[in-house]
């Protein structure tokens, strides 16, 4: 007889993993309990030594499959004695130090029994098991409890109890169990806001109506507002990028099935676990030549090559799509500039001039994410993230920085922004928050910020800005650098992406020197400079710019940033047969006006 403490840090709530000790100390016959701790999983294990060694390795090596351990420590402590195995009520009392679960893509045992006329969750919109449903959405304080997230007003009703209560039960412990019983309600609401029906099959049927009759939809997902519309219905998309005022970008599209993409764009097999995975992002998949004439490729991708693509990955969509069974254009519920809405008034009341119907439900949402966005290099077939967001966020570095205690953020750039917090030794990345020169997504930010700071109870000892005064995010790191009493580092936008580049890569460390080439348009240099273009070393944790791009003339403020074009022009202004090539780029005006300026 031994007893030994086993603690393992990593994402491992809201994974099943309490469940999942429970059901292997049961076949193993060791006895003990375990509990979610602010700081990951505690399990305490007495019986047969031989036994305690065996349920070791299968949860440090076989644990469930959303579960990522970072470290564990397993140390044989003083016998104690338990009369069986249980799961016991999770512990504040520790400093937080989790990697947050993100959000789950519904799973397969999930759709079947929503679409399984006999089961008593047959059409219900927001089924979720351990494997799958909303988390970092939902949380609004560690540990991972129901209690402590969205899902605190709806209480258990007797057969969902039952499942939570049941270890054989694939919802045992399911901290978002819920049924139509006792579950979120769904709502159908025009946009005047008022109510038009809230059974769930009633607005399904009607969202279907409303999209063959070319209308507008804004349905609330996992991290905020989508606007739907029929893929095949030129004038509904010509409206939508009327009312959102997006003249051109390209929109994603949501299929009802793999078989369905296949038909209308190339899909190699990286592209097609991605689509199916968990994350459920969407896919840039190259357009085939002949696609089914039904999707109106030029209107969602014009002059592209490329569509974006996703598969239902919400009881809801799923359900739709049932019903529905053809491609559906969905973009985030904003409008031009502005980031997702994500709170039901906000979205009612600033997208009610784009959409005829609302479908919403009356489950908050805590932090607004966007659906990611991936696509596969074409050569070495390598993924790369171009909107990192639900399913992702927040991400860690995949190698913490271990034997770091000190607590670091660092704000980000102006455009595409995002922030990272140094805690614990982990390194938490946050989603997605849209260009910070908008009022809106500077909120966005800060209610992202502040949520993140809140849950891992965290104080900066220090700081990281972009060099650039005059950006939002640096402006605003300063000033809660002042608040908690926190050094401030600035740092160059290049090297800053360099740095980046080496972490992600695991290459903080490397012995060798790495050359990193950074081409990312222009940036504030530490000459005073405009810096468009750099060839960084590394070497023994030290940076040296060896190379880089003539210096140039730098004109129209962030316009320039923006357009490619100028840069292009300002830089080749003496060489005559570039600047010949680039006169198209620019109407007649433009083009004598620009010249001059140059
Ligand atoms: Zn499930
Ligand atoms: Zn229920």
């Amino acid at each position: 007889m031994a007893s030994f403490h086993l603690h393992i840090e990593g994402q491992v709530q809201g994974v099943g993993f309490r469940p999942f000790a429970y059901r292997l100390a049961k076949k193993l016959n060791v006895r003990g309990w375990v509990s979610n701790g602010t700081d990951g999983v505690h399990i305490a294990l007495t019986g047969p030594e031989g036994n305690i060694r065996k349920f070791y390795h299968e949860a440090t090596v076989h644990p469930p499959a959303n579960a990522r351990i970072m470290r564990h420590s397993f140390e044989e402590v003083q016998d104690a004695d338990y009369p069986d195995f249980q799961i016991v009520e999770s512990t504040s009392d520790t400093s937080p130090n989790l990697l947050l679960t993100p959000d789950l893509g519904l799973c397969d045992a999930c759709r079947q029994e929503i679409l399984d006329p006999l089961n008593r969750r047959h059409n219900y919109a927001f089924t979720t098991c351990t494997d799958c449903g909303p988390r970092y959405s939902i949380i609004q304080q560690l540990p991972y409890d129901r209690e402590y997230t969205t899902m605190r007003p709806f209480e258990q009703c007797a057969p969902c109890q039952d499942e939570y209560n049941h270890p054989e039960n694939r919802r045992y412990f399911s901290q978002t169990n819920s049924c139509p019983a006792c579950g979120i309600e769904l709502a159908l609401l025009n946009n005047e806001g008022k109510l038009i029906s809230k059974s769930q099959d009633v607005v399904i049927a009607l969202t279907c109506t409303g999209l063959e009759h070319g209308k507008i939809v804004c349905l609330k997902g996992i991290g905020g507002y989508l606007l739907l519309a029929d893929a095949s219905n030129e004038d509904a998309i010509k409206l939508l990028r009327e009312r959102k005022h997006r003249p051109a970008k390209p929109f994603a599209v949501l299929y009802p099935s793999i078989e369905r993409i296949r038909e209308d764009a190339h899909v190699s097999r990286e592209e097609e676990e991605a689509l199916c995975s968990i994350e459920a992002p969407i896919v840039l998949l190259k357009w085939k030549e002949h696609h089914r004439a039904a999707v109106c490729r030029r209107q969602i991708s014009p002059g592209l090559n490329k569509i974006g693509v996703m598969l239902p990955y919400t009881p809801l969509l799923a359900l739709l799509m049932d019903k529905w069974k053809k491609p559906i254009l969905a973009t985030s519920g904003n409008l031009s500039g502005s980031p997702i809405y994500f709170q039901d008034q906000d979205a009612l009341t600033n997208l009610a001039p784009v959409a005829d119907f609302f479908v919403t439900n009356n489950r908050n949402i805590v932090v607004p994410q966007d659906d990611s966005v991936i696509q596969f290099s074409p050569i070495a077939r390598q993924r790369i993230v171009i909107r990192r967001s639900r399913g992702y966020a927040p991400t860690f570095l995949p190698h913490p920085m271990i034997g770091r205690t000190d607590t670091v953020l660092a704000m980000g750039g102006e455009m595409k922004s995002s922030f990272s917090l140094l805690r614990q030794g982990n390194v938490y990345v946050s989603q997605y928050l849209g260009d910070l020169e908008n009022y809106h997504t500077q909120a966005s930010y800060h209610t992202t910020l502040d949520h993140l700071l809140h849950l891992f109870n965290a104080s900066p000892e220090k700081v990281i800005v972009d060099l650039h005064p005059a950006y939002f995010a640096s402006a605003a790191g300063r000033k809660l650098a002042r608040n908690f009493g926190a050094g401030v580092v600035t740092v160059q936008h290049h090297l800053a992406h360099f740095c980046a580049v080496l972490g992600e890569n695991k290459l903080l460390n490397c012995p060798d020197p790495v050359l990193g080439v950074i081409w990312d348009g222009t940036g504030w240099g530490d000459d005073g400079g405009v810096w468009g273009g750099e060839f960084f070393t590394y070497s023994h944790h030290a940076f040296e710019r060896i190379e880089h791009l003539p210096y140039y003339d730098h004109l129209l403020g962030d316009k320039f940033s923006r357009e490619p074009r100028l840069c292009a022009l300002s830089l080749c202004k003496d060489v005559p047969e570039a600047v010949t090539l680039l006169k198209d780029k620019f109407t007649e005006k433009e083009w004598s006006l620009y010249t001059r300026m140059i």
